[in-house]
C-alpha cells in the first residue's frame, strides 16, 4: 500500500498526517501529490466532496512553500466562506510542524481590517472567497504577483454562484507561469471553458469516474403525493431514530417552512440558508456540527462547505433544479469510507427526473417504501431497549432511594415492570401511529404518471355544489371555479361528478374549513346563479352519492383536520392524526428556537 512518505512528502508534514489519524493516502491524493510535487503543469481534477481533495492539494503545495520569503505563494479560491475556513484549518494543521508558516483565509461579511492585518504580516497561502479576494486585490492589500500556485476549488460551485467575474480579474493578476490546479465535482460547460482559456495543457486526474458519486453512498427514492411529503419526511427520520441527517430544500423558504414544521413537531431541527445572518448561520452550522441538531434543514449554496463526514442520510426533501446538485446533496454523506444513504421524496411526476441523476451518477435508484407505523414503533422501541441496556447506572447516587423504590414494586413480575416501562415511553408513540395510513403514491410507484380526479381517499373531503350540466357545468369549468376561490396553492382536486342540476367534487381534506369560507365569502355566481357550496358525506363506493347524503355545514366542520389553517381547537390524543405533531421526548430533543 502506498504511503505519504512514498508520495514525496517531508517528514514535517507525515508527522502531522499522522497526528490527525490519516494513515494511507486517498485516490486523488496518491494522483495529485506526486504530480504537484514533480511537475509544474497545470493539473484538472475530478473530484468529489469527501475524496480527501483538500489535502491532495494543499501538501505539495505545503511541501514547496518557501518559508523563508513573506510573499503570498499560493491563492486558494473556494466558493463559500465555511469552504474557506474549513481549508485554512485543514492547512494550519497539515502545517503544524513547518516553523515560520502562515495560513489565512478572507470571506466576506467579516472584518476586512482584521484580515488586511493577518495579511500585512506576510501570509504564504491565502484561502479566499473570490468577492473578497477582488475587493482586497483593489484595495491593494493582496498581492498575488508572486503566485506561484492558484488553486481553483468547487470550480462548478464558484461559477454556479455567479462568482465568473471575478475569478477573471483574479486570474488576470496572478503571473502567466504559475501552476493552476482546478478541482470541480463536475464539468459543466462554464468550467469547461475556465479550464480551457486559463490554463494550459492540463493533465487530468479523476478519483472514481468523472462525475459519479461515492461508492459508499446508496441512493434510495420514496414516492408520494404532494401533501404526503413532509408526513414521508417525518417517517424517515422516526424509523431513523439516530439519524444525522440535512435535508435539502430549494429554496430558503421552504428550507425554513420545514425547519419551522420540524421543531414545532418536536425534532431536533434547525435551519440553514441565506436570510440568516452570518452570525445565526455560524451558530447553527456550530450546533450542527457537535450533533446538538440531528436534522439540518438547508439550502444548497448555505451547505456548501460544511465540513461534516459522519452524516447518517442526506434527504431531498425536494430534487435540485441543477442535476448536478445532486452529486453536491449526496457527496455529503458517505465520506472518509463511512457509507451513507441519499434519499429522494418525489411525486408521480417527478419521478422522472430521477433517470438523467442515475446516469451521472452511474447507480440506480432504490425504490423504497415508505415506512409503516409498525416499522417505525419497531426501530424507536429497540433504540429506546438499546439505551436501557447501556446506560450507565449511577449506583451512589440512587443508591437511597432504591429500598422505597423496590418496595413499590415488589408485586410486579419481572414481565409486568418490563411491560409498564416501555409503556411509560412508548405509549404515545404507539398512539400517534396506530392507524397510520399508507402514504406510499401507489398509483405512482408504477406509472410514474399523475392522474387526476380518481382518488376517493380518506384524504380528500366531498363537497356539494348546487351547480350541474344545465349551468353549462363541466370539470374543466368547476376546476377553474375552484382555482378562482384562491383557496390554497396547489390544492389537490379529488373526483369530480357532474350531474344535471348539482354537483360534487373532492378537495384536500386540510382545506376543508378554507374552501367552505372562501365560498362563502367570495360570493359566486355562475352563469347567472349563485353559487352554493357546502360539504357532504363521501361515496362509500363508486357508485351513489347523491344528494341525500348531504349534511349541514355546520355537522360536517367538526372534522375538521387540525392542520386546518383557520386552527382552533384542542386536540385529542384519542384521534390524534398525523399531521398532528409527532410525538416528542421520544428519540427527540425539544430544540430551542434561534432568536431573531
Ligand atoms: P475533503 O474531501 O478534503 O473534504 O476530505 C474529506 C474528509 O476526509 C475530511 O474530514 C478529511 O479530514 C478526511 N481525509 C482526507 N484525507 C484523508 C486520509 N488520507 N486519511 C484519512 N482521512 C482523510
Amino acid at each position: 500500500m502506498t504511503t505519504f512518505k512514498d508520495l514525496g512528502l517531508n517528514e514535517n508534514i507525515i508527522k502531522a498526517l499522522t497526528d490527525l489519524g490519516y494513515e494511507n493516502p486517498t485516490e486523488i491524493q496518491e494522483k495529485a501529490i506526486p504530480q504537484v510535487i514533480a511537475s509544474k503543469k497545470d493539473l484538472k481534477a475530478f473530484a468529489q466532496t469527501g475524496t480527501g481533495k483538500t489535502a491532495a492539494f494543499s501538501l505539495p503545495i505545503l511541501e514547496q512553500i518557501d518559508t523563508n520569503s513573506k510573499n503570498t505563494q499560493a491563492i486558494i479560491l473556494s466558493p463559500t466562506r465555511e469552504l474557506a475556513l474549513q481549508i485554512a484549518k485543514n492547512i494550519e494543521e497539515f502545517a503544524k510542524h513547518i516553523k515560520g508558516f502562515r495560513v489565512s483565509a478572507v470571506y466576506g461579511g467579516a472584518s476586512i481590517e482584521d484580515q488586511i492585518r493577518k495579511l500585512k504580516k506576510g501570509v504564504h497561502i491565502v484561502v479566499g472567497t473570490p468577492g473578497r479576494t477582488v475587493d482586497l486585490i483593489n484595495r491593494k492589500q493582496l498581492n498575488l504577483k508572486n503566485v506561484e500556485w492558484l488553486v481553483l476549488d468547487e470550480a462548478d460551485e464558484m461559477l454556479n454562484m455567479g462568482f465568473k467575474d471575478e475569478l477573471d480579474k483574479i486570474l488576470a493578476v496572478t503571473p502567466e507561469e504559475k501552476q493552476t490546479l482546478l478541482f470541480s465535482a463536475t464539468f459543466p460547460r462554464e468550467v469547461e471553458s475556465i479550464a480551457k482559456n486559463y490554463m494550459h495543457k492540463p493533465v487530468e486526474i479523476t478519483s472514481g469516474e468523472k462525475n459519479k458519486g461515492s461508492d459508499q453512498v446508496s441512493h434510495q427514492f420514496y414516492v408520494v403525493s404532494e401533501r404526503n411529503r413532509y408526513n414521508a419526511l417525518k417517517r424517515i427520520a422516526d424509523v431513523n431514530p439516530d439519524i444525522y441527517s440535512i435535508i435539502f430544500c430549494r429554496t430558503r423558504r421552504e428550507t425554513q417552512e420545514i425547519a419551522d414544521k420540524l421543531i414545532k413537531d418536536g425534532y431536533n431541527a434547525d435551519s440553514l440558508h441565506g436570510d440568516l445572518s452570518q452570525a445565526q448561520r455560524d451558530s447553527v452550522m456550530e450546533k450542527f456540527r457537535k450533533k446538538h441538531l440531528q436534522l439540518l434543514v438547508a439550502t444548497d449554496v448555505a451547505a456548501r462547505g460544511l465540513d461534516v463526514t459522519d452524516l447518517t442520510h442526506v434527504i431531498n426533501h425536494k430534487l435540485p433544479d441543477q442535476i448536478e446538485s445532486y452529486t453536491h446533496r449526496s457527496g455529503r454523506t458517505g465520506r472518509a469510507g463511512k457509507e451513507g444513504i441519499s434519499i429522494a421524496i418525489v411525486t408521480g411526476r417527478e419521478k422522472n427526473k430521477l433517470h438523467p441523476i442515475e446516469r451521472i451518477i452511474g447507480k440506480k435508484f432504490v425504490k423504497t417504501p415508505i415506512p409503516t407505523g409498525k416499522e417505525i414503533c419497531q426501530n424507536q422501541l429497540l433504540k429506546l431497549i438499546d439505551k436501557v441496556h447501556d446506560i450507565e447506572v449511577n449506583e451512589a447516587e440512587i443508591k437511597d432511594f432504591l429500598p422505597a423504590i423496590y418496595k413499590k414494586l415488589e408485586d410486579l413480575t419481572r414481565e409486568e415492570l418490563i411491560q409498564r416501562f416501555v409503556s411509560i415511553e412508548f405509549n404515545t408513540f404507539l398512539s400517534y401511529y396506530e392507524n397510520a395510513p399508507d402514504l406510499n403514491d401507489s398509483e405512482h410507484m408504477q406509472s410514474g404518471r399523475e392522474t387526476r380526479g380518481r382518488r376517493n381517499d380518506e384524504n380528500m373531503s366531498r363537497f356539494f355544489i348546487n351547480i350541474g350540466k344545465k349551468d353549462k357545468l363541466n370539470p374543466a369549468r368547476l376546476i377553474g371555479l375552484i382555482n378562482d376561490q384562491d383557496i390554497a396553492k396547489n390544492i389537490e382536486i379529488g373526483q369530480i361528478e357532474i350531474l344535471d342540476t348539482f354537483s360534487f367534487f373532492e378537495l384536500d381534506k386540510n382545506y376543508q374549513e378554507e374552501t367552505l369560507k372562501a365560498f362563502e365569502s367570495n360570493d359566486n355566481s355562475f352563469e347567472g346563479r349563485s353559487v352554493n357550496v357546502e360539504i357532504t358525506e363521501k361515496k362509500r363506493s363508486g357508485r351513489g352519492g347523491r344528494s341525500g347524503n348531504r349534511r349541514r355545514r355546520d355537522n360536517g366542520s367538526n372534522n375538521r383536520n387540525e392542520n386546518s389553517r383557520s386552527g382552533g381547537g384542542k386536540r385529542r390524543s384519542k384521534d390524534r392524526k398525523e399531521n398532528s405533531s409527532t410525538p416528542s421526548g421520544f428519540g427527540r430533543k425539544r430544540s430551542t428556537r434561534r432568536k431573531g
